[in-house]
This record gives structure tokens, C-alpha cells and sequence, in this order.
């Protein structure tokens, strides 16, 4: 038999009747708290066995074997199948005592446990996002405690051994069962599995060394951030039990819509509706940019979709190809849609000059019919654009 084999209940740290849920929920709390990734890799043989454990317990039809002393992985084995029930709880008995104490893989939990990544949000304007910024976002997770500055105990001392488990961290319980006593190992009621107490607790934090609070931390929105972007701010996140090193803080970023402006790429869009004579006549026009007031110049001859650009008004390149932090480089341009607008409810005098207009210009060519849209006229701007494309 391996000498692993262990209480996949106790693994998970669930009770034997734990709903699917609950199993569900341990196995993702363990998973994580012993990942090599996280936890370091003197605990990948722990991870290994919550694996198993899980791999077990969330099977129907293994855990049915399971809970009826079967191995489920192994239902053949000599002296373990259902239907050898001779001498069954001798084999837990050596299962479950000699077979897993070794203190090579079972020993105290260690006080200080790497702490978790948090998750926080963000929203930031479009000009934020154009110009970058500087912002703060409240977290409230675990930091360090501020009484006894992690320590855990009132007056700076050490943490000692556990009387009740002798340093080991765990306990042995007898219960009876279908199949006789089993004798299961569980972690120490008085120090929580970590094989040592603390006489005199810290009043703060009653001896974890971390207790839940509020801050505020900066987090630098580089120039041309996109919008649904996450920041990783290292060791920002929740300090661990202990006072062990915090996890990190992933803050996401979501760009709020701008009035005034859309962004694609690197540009931003905006659009301008202008009358139909500054469209014919060319005129120069205030409009707003994030830069502040600008001055463009509508073209003579613009139709109805040209566009006017200002070019590096747009939004920061970030370029986030290299190993360190993404770097901001020039900036895409600012277009401008023009939309035309025809004139109205003109009083007798205009209709009389737009009149006389119309029969001086004779522009034959716009009366056009086809089956597909027309192609729109191309006005000075959009045909010298044309011209370097
Ligand atoms: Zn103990
Ligand atoms: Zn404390």
C-alpha cells in the first residue's frame, strides 16, 4: 500500500459529510494555498495529495468506494478489495496510524503563510487614459499587524510548543465506523495545526500577525492604457497569516466613454456638424481637444464624411512588448468627422439667394442613379490624402 495514503477528508480539511459543494470549495481553497507556484515547493507533495483527494472525493462513484473503505484507484489491491473484509481494520489501523505519521510528510503548519492577490477596480476617464495618470484605489485586505508588528504575541516572544500535540501539530482521534476503529490524525484543536501557541496572543490580531484593513494605494496609469486592462502591483495584495510576504494587487482598468471622444488604435474620432456653406467655402473652426482649444481648417469643397486631422493629438502608443513596464511613445492623431448640414426653414430672402445660387451653378453631374451607393465626391482634403496614400 503507498505509504500517502491519507484521509482525503482530512486532506481537504471537510467533514465526512460535506455536501459536493463544500468539497468543491476546500478543494479550491487548498489547491491554492499549497500550489509550489505560491506556497513554495516543499508543499508539492501536499498539493499532490489535495489533487488525489479531490480527484476522489468529486467522483460519485469513487467516493461511494471510498467511504465504504474501498481505494478507489487501486480496487484489486490484495487485502483491500470490498470483498475481503478480513482484517479490515487492521489495515486502517496500520493505514492510519504508522502508515501516515511520518514526519516527512506530515508536520506543523507553519505560522507564516504567503498571503493572497487581491483584486480591486478602477475607472478612469479617456484623458486619463490618453495622458496617463496618476491614481489611487482603497483596498481593504490584510496588512501587517500594527500592535505587534507581526509577532503575534503582546510582548515580542516567540511562539511555544504546543503542549497538547508536543510540537507536532497533530492529534489522533479514535472513532468507530462500519468497519471497525479507525484511527484518523487531525490538526491540533489548541494550535490549529502549527505546533506551537503563543501564552501571552497579541490582543490585535489574537496571535495571526495581520489583521484586515483599509489603504490606499497609488497605482501610475501609463499614457495609452486600454480600456479592460489589470495593473499587477506587486506585494500590494494581503499580507499572509503570520505576517508572511503579501500576495500581489491586480487593479482593472476600465476606460469611462468620453462625450466628446471615441478612441480606436491610437487615434481618437470625434465628429463635427458644419454648416453647408463653411463645407463649400472652407472655414477655419474652434473645436476641443484633450490638448485644450484647437483651430482646424475646413477645407473648401468638404463633403459630407471627410475628415480634418491633427495629428499627434490622438492617444499614446503603449508599447507593452518588453519585459519592464509598458513604455509610451508617440502619439496617434485626432480626426475629425465632418457631417454636413443642409440648410432649413430658410426665409424668403435665402431661398431667393440659394435660388439665384442654383442657377449659376449648373452641376449636372450630381444628379446620379445607381443600384449601389455613389461614391462621394472627394473635396480637396480627402484628394490630396489620397495623393500620399
Ligand atoms: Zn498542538
Ligand atoms: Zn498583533
Amino acid at each position: 500500500m503507498a505509504s500517502d495514503q491519507q484521509d482525503y477528508y482530512q486532506v481537504l480539511g471537510v467533514s465526512r459529510d460535506a455536501s459536493d459543494d463544500e468539497i468543491r470549495k476546500a478543494y479550491r481553497r487548498m489547491a491554492r494555498k499549497y500550489h509550489p507556484d505560491i506556497a513554495g515547493e516543499q508543499y508539492k507533495e501536499k498539493f499532490e495529495q489535495v489533487n488525489r483527494a479531490y480527484s476522489v472525493l468529486s467522483d460519485p462513484k469513487k467516493k461511494q468506494m471510498y467511504d465504504a473503505g474501498v481505494d478507489p484507484d487501486h480496487p484489486q489491491q490484495p487485502g483491500f478489495g470490498a470483498a475481503d473484509f478480513g482484517g479490515f481494520s487492521d489495515i486502517f489501523s496500520d493505514l492510519f496510524t504508522g502508515g501516515f505519521g511520518g514526519a516527512s510528510q506530515r508536520g506543523p503548519i507553519p505560522r507564516q503563510q504567503p498571503g493572497q492577490d487581491a483584486l480591486t477596480r478602477l475607472t478612469i476617464s479617456l484623458k486619463d487614459a490618453v495622458f496617463g495618470a496618476e491614481k489611487n484605489v482603497e483596498v481593504s485586505t490584510y496588512g501587517v499587524c500594527p500592535t505587534c508588528k507581526g509577532a503575534g504575541s503582546a510582548d515580542g516572544s516567540a511562539p511555544t510548543q504546543c503542549p497538547v500535540c508536543h510540537g507536532s501539530g497533530y492529534q489522533q482521534k479514535v472513532s468507530t465506523t462500519l468497519l471497525g476503529q479507525m484511527v484518523s490524525t487531525q490538526p491540533c484543536e489548541n494550535c490549529q495545526g502549527h505546533g506551537t501557541v503563543f501564552t501571552n496572543p497579541c490582543p490585535t490580531c489574537q496571535g495571526e500577525g495581520r489583521v484586515r484593513t483599509n489603504r490606499s494605494v497609488g497605482v501610475r496609469i501609463p499614457a495609452g492604457i486600454h480600456d479592460k486592462t489589470r495593473i499587477r502591483l506587486a506585494s500590494q495584495g494581503a499580507v499572509g497569516e503570520g505576517a508572511g510576504p503579501a500576495g500581489d494587487l491586480y487593479v482593472d482598468i476600465t476606460v469611462a466613454e468620453d462625450k466628446n471622444f471615441t478612441r480606436s488604435d491610437d487615434d481618437l474620432h470625434c465628429w463635427l456638424r458644419v454648416p453647408m456653406t463653411w463645407a463649400a467655402l472652407g472655414h477655419a473652426a474652434d473645436i476641443d481637444t484633450f490638448d485644450g482649444p484647437r483651430k482646424i481648417q475646413i477645407p473648401e469643397g468638404s463633403q459630407e464624411g471627410d475628415t480634418v486631422s491633427l495629428d499627434g493629438l490622438g492617444v499614446a502608443h503603449l508599447d507593452t512588448s518588453g519585459n519592464s513596464a509598458p513604455q509610451s511613445g508617440a502619439r496617434g492623431n485626432l480626426i475629425v468627422h465632418l457631417q454636413v448640414s443642409t440648410p432649413a426653414n430658410l426665409n424668403r430672402h435665402q431661398k431667393e439667394l440659394l435660388t439665384a445660387f442654383a442657377d449659376s451653378y449648373a452641376d449636372q453631374g450630381a444628379l446620379k442613379q445607381q443600384a449601389k451607393p455613389i461614391e462621394r465626391r472627394k473635396g480637396f482634403f480627402s484628394k490630396l490624402k489620397n495623393m500620399f496614400a
